[in-house]
């Protein structure tokens, strides 16, 4: 007897619940890579979507004690096949579960550009975190751990910090998820502090990994660095750290900016006062010796190195055809759109794309994890070598494809991630 098979609904742009544009993007980078390689195409719609996602309301406390406000949380893992998931938790207003779903598919790609073992995850809460108190973060951060403690674990989904959450945080996390357990559990979040067993190097690896490849990226263009100009957008963990390495190498560093304002000195920014400037003051607003300008100013300035360290959604069709510099390196997730991402190749900007240029995050957090899985710390020389290693091999890897198949680096970059992914899924096969 035959049957006639009905498809089920194969529109691969149909209405989900993550609908939002930074997940669009997410998939349109996808499908653009899918594409341009040999993708089966039931894994290719099997990748398109979270394997999991979980979104939560609970109550947060504010310090005038009869407050009480209704917060919205997520936590999503996009695949589940590599190992456990691992993806970090942002506290933004504007979170929410598109973003977030986005944020965890690039997360999937970037450990199997690395070759780490891990799916991608990511977490957020819809909150602007600089109006809490210190009680009231902590509130926060205990609640939402225990919103989502069912879908986390050591061995099944590690935490990390993101935009709005630092060490602190991370330390109320493993706090939170170990008093439910019972014992200490420190491998369950990195980048907490060293002293409950986060590792060296780990807090300014996102900045590092992404000067390092600058570095490869500038011999390959034939940039000197000592006579380059770099202009960073955001100056927070990943922006901040960036300018420093990139101050270290010799590059005059002539504009930086946060949420509060934008600086712009065409002789050079001494990174140091900034950073005294933040750490005295909170926000670069107020800084002397400095002209004022806004976001998209600076992005439009003529510089040799570029480095959105900041938000998504950036570098768009908008303003890419007046962006002036020769390398553009990625530190934050998701800040160039499709459409700015074909301007910039038609101008032969060298890009070096998220996944890639800001892995050194994901990379010393997974040398946090086998530190604690292991109860042995490694030195700070020893991860800086094996995160160099890492980062450089996944350079060439990605540069050899670009040139081979004639693709620009973003599209490289992935599909050298999804390629992993997708061998690793057909090895293990369907169930049932
Ligand atoms: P952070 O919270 O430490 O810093 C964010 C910075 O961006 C702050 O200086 C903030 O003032 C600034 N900012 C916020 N909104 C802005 C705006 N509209 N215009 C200009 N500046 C603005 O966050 P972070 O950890 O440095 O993360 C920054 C980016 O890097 C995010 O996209 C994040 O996903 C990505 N990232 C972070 C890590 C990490 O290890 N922290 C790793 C990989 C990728």
């Amino acid at each position: 007897m035959s049957s006639i098979i009905q498809p089920f609904n194969q529109d691969l742009y149909r209405k989900t619940e993550w609908d939002e544009p930074m997940f669009r993007l997410a998939q349109k980078q996808f499908l653009k890579a899918a594409e341009n390689m040999d993708l089966d195409e039931n894994i290719r719609d099997r990748l398109l979507y979270p394997q999991r996602s979980l979104t939560v309301s609970f109550p947060c406390r504010r310090d005038e004690y009869s407050e009480v406000e209704t917060v919205f949380g997520y936590r999503v893992q996009h695949v589940l096949t590599m190992g456990p998931t691992k993806g970090g938790i942002r506290y933004h207003q504007d979170v929410n579960l598109g973003e977030v779903s986005a944020l965890a598919m690039w997360m999937t790609w970037k450990c199997a550009l690395m070759e780490l073992p891990f799916g991608g995850a990511k977490g957020g809460v819809q909150i602007d975190p600089t109006t809490l108190s210190r009680s009231e973060l902590q509130r926060l951060t205990r609640r939402y751990t225990m919103e989502i403690i069912d879908m986390i674990g050591p061995d099944r989904d590690i935490a990390a910090p993101d935009m709005g959450t630092d060490e602190q945080v991370m330390a109320w996390f493993m706090d939170t998820y170990s008093q439910q357990v019972g014992h200490a559990v420190p491998e369950i979040v990195t980048g907490k502090p060293v002293v409950l067993g986060g590792s060296l190097g780990r807090t300014e690896a996102t900045g590092r990994g992404l000067v390092c490849l600058i570095c490869e990226a500038a011999k390959h263009i034939g940039l000197d660095l000592k006579k380059s100009t770099a202009v960073v957008q955001g100056f927070g963990n990943v922006g901040s750290n960036a300018a420093r390495f990139l101050a270290e190498k010799g590059v005059k560093i002539i504009s930086v900016s946060d949420v509060s304002t934008g600086l712009h000195n065409a002789k050079g920014l001494d990174v140091n006062s900034l950073l005294a400037h933040v750490r005295q003051h909170g926000v670069l607003k107020g800084y002397s010796g400095a002209d004022e300008i806004s976001n998209n100013e600076l992005l439009e300035l003529k510089c040799d190195i570029l480095a959105p360290c900041a938000m998504q959604n950036q570098i768009t069709s908008k303003n890419a055809p007046n962006l002036k510099c020769r390398l553009l390196a990625e530190g934050a997730n998701g800040p160039t759109t499709l459409e700015a991402d074909q301007v910039l190749i038609d101008k032969e900007v060298f890009q070096l794309p998220d996944i890639l240029g800001n892995a050194g995050g994901v990379i010393v957090s997974y040398f946090e994890w086998v530190q604690d899985t292991q109860n042995f710390t490694w030195s700070l020389e020893e991860i800086n070598n094996r995160l160099h290693k890492i980062m450089i091999g996944a350079f060439q890897r990605t540069l050899v494809r670009s040139q081979r198949d004639k693709l620009d680096m973003r599209t490289a970059a992935l599909i050298e991630g999804i390629q992993r992914v997708a061998k690793a899924k057909l090895m293990r096969g369907l169930f049932p």
